[in-house]
């Protein structure tokens, strides 16, 4: 098989865009597929149909009736209902309305046996439908068992004879950790424990992103810097050992965005839509988020916006520190998040301590996000760690610069802004320090003071190529050496793939 011959791709993920969404993993999921497509290969993609993905709206059709599905000792039952991401991108939407008809998409006790059975069901639905992938594309600790199956359950299935796995990890901090009956659960008992020397805990738990990593013919994570970073005891998240031997078959692709999605020019949420020749009208978007956000409307006043989780990786604890002493400065903050208790508490409390500069969204909202990215003039991602992040690359496709720590995909994606030299696209600190992220909205302000340099900024954020177009195709190459890797009796030369 040659590169030039379309490939067969089942992508599986635990959310999807515009089906559902937590996070960056549905905005890729949402979005990959797509550029794949266009590269001419057969891609699928499988989720859970949750209760909140109706199936009306999205024009749902069952292909499959229930069938059984192997779960521990018993059977369980699935049904595959048929959507679509775009034209010639079937999605199958695995239903049991025991496990996923609620409210939510994760964090429910039996989140190990949801996304097995999501997972069994997505290898039975492929012989029923008779659509042999040469690849299966798994995502994150949810999909991580499949390349744990097609090694030991699913070993000598004729069916899946020529399958190779891709194991990508958009994030190593949330690895799916469960107990011995897992194992039961997943039909994989008999084959115990993982066991590395340098990892005493794996032998006494069922890390389900161990299992991807051990297992998959491939693996990648979402950016060049973090594939580098856990290979370290800083970011391996205790797997770095297991990362290390691996590290000749673990590759960084940078994310993309949906170029389609994500424009300002046809954004029908945002107040007032733009482009980059057109940057004079942005600031109606301004106005507006002030409106809506209840701070006081003043084009001059420099705003910050946030977007995101809140949680420990997304730098709240420095931003904590010292959101008091930059409000101080006058500057306004909208943010957009959920997350751990004790953040809603202190952003709450810092909205009420400065009701005219800072308003807190604490919610998720995907047409606030929009007016956020479009109104805000600046936009923060102070994370201890991040992947990749995809906030940094919108915002800038919408015109608004990024302060960002360096590290993961933010060091990848924002140079730092040198007023000497004119280059850069953005502001970086690298100690993860609150006086380091305070020098480092200092400067920006001080920047933004410069009307010129700052619409330079601007528009090299916006001129910048962050669509899927490059990443797409070292993808596919990726999916070459995962059939390389599979042990087919071929040379690497016959997929078109260089030795590394
Ligand atoms: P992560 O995947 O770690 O959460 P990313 O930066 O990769 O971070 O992606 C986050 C995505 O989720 C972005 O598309 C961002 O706009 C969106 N997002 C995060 N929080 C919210 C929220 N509260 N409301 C709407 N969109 C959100």
């Amino acid at each position: 098989m040659k590169e030039h011959q379309p490939l067969k791709i089942l992508y599986l993920a635990a959310e999807v865009v515009p089906f559902a969404k937590t996070g960056g993993l549905a905005d890729v999921a949402g979005s990959l597929p797509k550029a794949i497509h266009a590269l001419g290969h057969d891609i699928r993609v499988a989720m859970p149909r949750y209760g909140r993905i109706d199936p009306e709206k999205f024009g749902l059709k069952q292909v499959l009736p229930p069938f059984p599905v192997p779960m521990d000792k018993q059977m369980e039952e699935a049904a595959i209902m048929e959507g679509c991401l775009a034209p010639g991108i079937p999605v199958y939407f695995v239903e049991n309305g025991k496990y996923y008809d609620r409210d939510g998409i994760y964090m429910y006790p039996d989140d190990a046996e949801r996304f097995i059975l999501f997972c069994r069901s997505s290898l039975e639905m492929l012989k029923r439908l008779d659509w042999c992938p040469d690849i299966i594309h798994c995502n994150d600790w949810h999909t991580a068992i499949i390349p744990n199956w097609l090694k030991t359950v699913y070993k000598n299935d004729r069916f899946f004879a020529h399958t190779a796995s891709l194991y990508t990890i958009h994030n190593l901090a949330y690895q799916g950790i469960f107990g011995y009956r897992v194992l039961e659960v997943a039909g994989i008992a008999a084959y115990g424990f993982m066991y590395h020397p340098e990892m005493a805990d794996l032998s006494e738990v069922v890390d389900f992103m161990a299992r991807g990593i051990f297992f998959a013919d491939v693996i990648n994570t979402v950016s060049e810097k973090y594939a580098q970073e856990i290979l370290t005891p800083e970011f391996g998240e205790k797997l770095d050992p297991l990362l290390r031997d691996r590290r000749d078959r673990l590759f960084g692709v940078l994310n993309g965005i949906d170029n389609e999605v994500m424009n300002p020019a046809t954004d029908k949420y945002i107040a007032q839509q733009f482009d980059a020749d057109h940057l004079d009208q942005r600031v109606a978007n301004k106005l507006a988020l002030q409106r809506e956000a209840n701070l006081r409307e003043d084009a001059s006043i420099p705003l910050i916006g946030i977007i995101s989780r809140l949680t420990d990786q997304k730098g709240f604890d420095i931003l904590g520190d010292v959101i008091d002493h930059l409000l101080n400065l006058g500057l306004q903050f909208v943010l957009l998040g959920t997350g751990d208790p004790h953040y809603h508490e202190m952003l709450s409390r810092v909205a009420q301590a400065f009701p005219d500069q800072a308003a807190v969204f604490l919610t998720f909202n995907a047409e606030l996000a929009q007016k956020i990215y479009a109104g805000s003039d600046m936009f923060l991602m102070p994370s201890r760690f991040e992947p990749c992040g995809l906030g940094q690359m919108i915002a800038m496709r919408y015109g608004s610069v990024p302060i960002v720590r360096a590290t993961g995909g933010l060091a990848d994606t924002v140079t730092d802004f040198d007023p000497r030299t004119g280059e850069g696209n953005g502001f970086s600190f690298s100690a993860y320090d609150r006086w380091a992220l305070f020098a480092a909205i200092v400067r920006a302000l001080e920047n933004y003071k410069y009307r010129d340099t700052w619409r330079k900024l601007q528009a090299r954020g916006m001129g910048a190529d962050f669509s899927w177009a490059a990443s797409a195709h070292k993808y596919v190459d990726i999916y070459y050496r995962a059939l390389a890797a599979r042990g087919k009796p071929v040379k690497l030369e016959d997929y078109g793939v260089a030795k590394k």
